[in-house]
């Protein structure tokens, strides 16, 4: 049993990368308004993340990192308007799986902050006093310790700095769907990336694509003919200075599907091979907000979430159509 469950739990966690992303997003369930993750040795000896959410009751933290509990959902009807990122009651458990698991956390009720040990089945070993805000903070140890193989093949330089990218990448897109969100970066007590809480998405992208891209680009909002598919984002001009390419240092394209960052693969090549067939267009930053109901939304494709599936995919591409065709006129055939 305690194979399988190193198993399954080595296939949800797979990265630095994954266990940042499924802490964040339990910090954003707990309706978090600051988040400052620090990693320690590119997160292989120590993932911090820290929230100021609502904390997590007493009567919980015994089963909080017990496989397949969550607090979020209580029926398969639940499932099909998903409204939080997390559902499945899996990240926990299989991070401490693999790793040696701190929670201190504190709710609005609660008169001080409270850290509890967990051992490798998730439950509470040990707990004290401390002295914490409001909001939870998961301490995450020695990930991999137990899966040396994957270790070993996170251990050259060049892999290390890859995942911190990520990491790095991975809050940018949290950080421009979430304008009002916090966040502090810190690998090695030095502050990598910041953002503070802004207005609006387009303040949001101009803290991270910076003013001069940011002035470069349009918003646009694009509503299908079925009234439940909503695009929303910005494109570059079409009269946009080529030059301005050069700005952005990689490739910034950022798309979310019910404000989950998405690798949208199609999305992606659609768009690309549209801008492509006239070299003045290539322009590789954009943002896409895609909207459609939860119920169209099967995130449970892919362990990590990313690769999500759209029941309307068609819909929405065709969509992407219409709007580079309103912004830039016809497309070359
Ligand atoms: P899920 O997110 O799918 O519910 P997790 O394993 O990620 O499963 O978390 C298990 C439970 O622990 C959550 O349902 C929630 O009740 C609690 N929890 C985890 N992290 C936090 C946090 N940062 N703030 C508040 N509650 C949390
Ligand atoms: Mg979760």
């Amino acid at each position: 049993a305690e194979t399988v469950r190193l198993f399954s739990s080595s296939q949800v966690i797979t990265s630095v990368v994954s266990v940042v992303k499924e802490l964040i997003e339990n910090s954003l369930d707990a309706s978090a308004t600051t988040i400052d993750i620090r990693l320690e040795n590119y997160g292989f000896d120590k993932i911090e993340v820290r929230d100021n959410g609502n904390g997590i009751k007493v009567a919980d933290v015994p089963v909080m990192a017990i496989k397949h509990y969550t607090s979020k959902i209580s029926s398969s009807e639940d499932l099909e308007r998903l409204t939080t990122y997390g559902f499945r009651g899996e990240a926990l458990g299989s991070i401490c799986c693999i790793s040696e698991v701190l929670v201190t956390t504190r709710t609005a009720d609660d008169d001080i902050s409270t850290q509890y040990v967990l051992d490798s089945s998730g439950h509470v070993t040990s707990q004290k006093p401390s002295h914490l805000g409001q909001g939870t903070t998961v301490t995450v140890l020695k990930l991999f310790k137990n899966l040396p193989v994957r270790k070993q093949f996170y251990s050259t330089n060049r892999k290390c700095k890859e995942e911190l990218k990520k990491v790095h990448d991975l809050l940018i897109a949290y950080g421009i769907i979430k304008p009002e969100l916090r966040i502090t970066f810190v690998h090695n007590k030095a502050v990598i990336w910041q953002k503070n809480r802004v207005s609006d998405h387009k303040m949001a992208c101009m803290s991270v694509l910076g003013t001069a891209v940011m002035g470069s680009m349009v918003p646009f909002q694009h509503c299908c003919e079925d009234p439940e598919i909503n695009l929303s984002g910005f494109l570059p001009k079409a009269e946009s200075d080529s030059s301005l390419t050069s700005l952005s240092s990689s490739e910034r394209s950022f798309i979310f599907v019910n404000s989950r960052p998405v690798h949208q693969k199609e999305i992606l090549k659609y768009y690309s091979v549209l801008m492509q067939k006239d070299s003045t267009r290539l322009y590789p930053v954009f943002f896409l907000n895609i909207t459609v109901p939860a119920s169209a939304v099967d995130v449970n494709v892919t362990p990590d979430k990313t690769e999500v599936l759209l029941q309307y995919k068609e819909s929405v591409l065709l969509a992407v159509e219409n709007v580079l065709k309103s912004l830039y006129g016809p497309l070359p055939a």
